[in-house]
């Protein structure tokens, strides 16, 4: 059967939405080839998968997050449903992962939880490469201890975890940032700073300096940049207590062989985090080098209505890890373990049977019903599958009741009864 002719007049075609993209079956593999070694890492490592809304109280943002950030001030797809409640899709998943976390009691008990997630989440930025309006992050949540243990286990974790995808070369860059005994004085320190050349600042660093001037060292802008590159040091700042915190994670790094760096300067954007501050860039990803970003968020459970519960996490950008891949990402998806070709209408109904019987053995059967293709063809589209092997129904195989079984890694073709394909193929459907 062929399709009924396109109708005369076209229709303009819609194209998916600025700052989005589709994943394509094509490059599905190296998505789901990260997906499946976060699994096996994390889970190795005690962690446990949660999914949370796409969509959440904006209100939840804006006191997880900050309300003075960048993300919640400029950044969010926020819209009132319709019965005027205010909704928004989630720009990260930190501030989520630990609502669930009050809402669901999971500090009930002595342990710790360590929760993980993958999913989209959504902010309205400028596209760019590496950067796009709906992206994926792969993230874990550690609640329950502020030791530094926990810092040291899950940085090693990432590292792990990136080292198994083939990322050696990934580097980790890493800060205190200080807590409530010691950050109000460097804040102030960093305003005396500041004021002096508040002329010089761009509108943004304004108003960082009034909300949380440590952000300043966010600001993108060159001439902020060389200010910043001569603004006091949160290291001259820290309290006994983040010292010692911050040297004993540096001292599990030293001990598991991990290369780091310790800069300064590195304080990220949001709100909630203290004492330990981390990113992981490589260098081919250009101006958006930052490949993963966390740190420890002790206040952030307490902010959201819960009790004093520290936190650790880090979210890893899914599509500038699969951009990173080495080789180009020749990871092909597994195709299907059998392809059959009926060649002609009448090999249909003993392509729906064998596929059937086969099915319900357990193996997977990718049927085409488009009989009128060339063997050839089929052939040619069994491979671009990548099917294991091509199960052939022409006209002497449906006159005789057999099938021919043309195995695609090395073409060899045997011809056997239908009634035996089940017992030929033997063995599990994988093997
Ligand atoms: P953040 O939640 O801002 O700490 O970001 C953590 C990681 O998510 C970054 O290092 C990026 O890899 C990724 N990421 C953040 N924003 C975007 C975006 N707009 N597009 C793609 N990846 C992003």
């Amino acid at each position: 059967m062929r399709f009924a002719a396109a109708p005369r007049r076209m229709e303009a075609m819609i194209e998916a939405p600025k700052g989005t993209r589709d994943i394509l079956p094509d490059e599905i593999g190296r998505w789901q080839l990260v997906e499946a070694r976060a699994r096996e890492t994390f889970e190795g490592y005690g962690f446990r998968e949660i999914r949370t809304p796409i969509f959440e109280n904006t209100e939840l943002f804006a006191r997880g997050i900050g309300a003075s950030t960048d993300i919640v001030t400029k950044e969010m797809y926020t819209f009132p449903d319709r019965k005027g409640r205010s909704l928004t899709l989630r720009p990260e998943n930190t501030a989520p992962v630990a609502r669930a976390f009050i809402e669901h009691q999971m500090s009930r008990g002595t342990g710790v939880q360590r929760l993980y997630y993958i999913g989209p989440m959504f902010r309205y930025e400028r596209p760019q490469k590496g950067r796009m309006r709906q992206f994926h992050q792969i993230g874990v949540e550690v609640f329950g201890s502020e030791h530094p243990a926990v810092d040291a286990e899950t940085l090693e974790m990432v590292m792990t975890y990136l080292a198994s995808l083939g990322l050696t070369e990934a580097e980790l860059t890493l800060n205190s940032v200080g807590d409530a005994t010691c950050r109000p004085a460097y804040r102030a320190a960093l305003l005396a700073y500041l004021e002096p050349r508040r002329d010089t600042l761009c509108v943004d660093c304004h108003r960082r300096m009034q909300e949380n001037p440590l952000r300043c060292f966010d600001c993108k802008v060159e001439a902020d940049r060389v200010t910043m590159a001569q603004a006091p040091l949160i290291t001259e700042f820290l309290c006994a207590d983040c010292r010692q915190h911050f040297a004993r994670v540096l001292a599990a790094l030293e001990a598991y062989g991990i290369r780091h760096r310790v800069d300064a300067r590195l304080v990220r954007g949001l709100d909630y985090y203290r004492r330990t501050s981390f990113e992981v860039a490589l260098s081919g990803l250009g101006a958006q080098n930052a490949l993963l970003g966390g740190g420890r968020y002790d206040g952030l459970i307490r902010e959201l209505g819960g009790s004093d519960v520290p936190g650790f996490g880090f979210a890893v950008g899914q599509e500038r890890l699969v951009m990173s891949l080495p080789d180009g990402g020749e990871v092909r998806a597994p195709g299907p373990e059998n392809f059959v070709a009926a060649l002609g209408e009448e090999a249909v109904g003993a392509a729906l049977r064998l596929a059937r019987v086969l099915r319900r053995a357990g193996r997977g059967v990718v049927f085409e019903p488009l009989p009128d293709r060339s063997l050839k063809s089929q052939l040619r589209r069994a491979h671009d599958l990548n099917a294991r092997r091509v199960l052939i129904l022409g006209e002497t195989e449906v006159r005789q009741g057999t099938v021919t079984i043309k195995t695609m890694a090395d073409g060899a073709q045997e011809t056997i009864p239908q009634t035996q394909v089940v017992m030929h193929l033997g063995g599990s459907g994988r093997a």
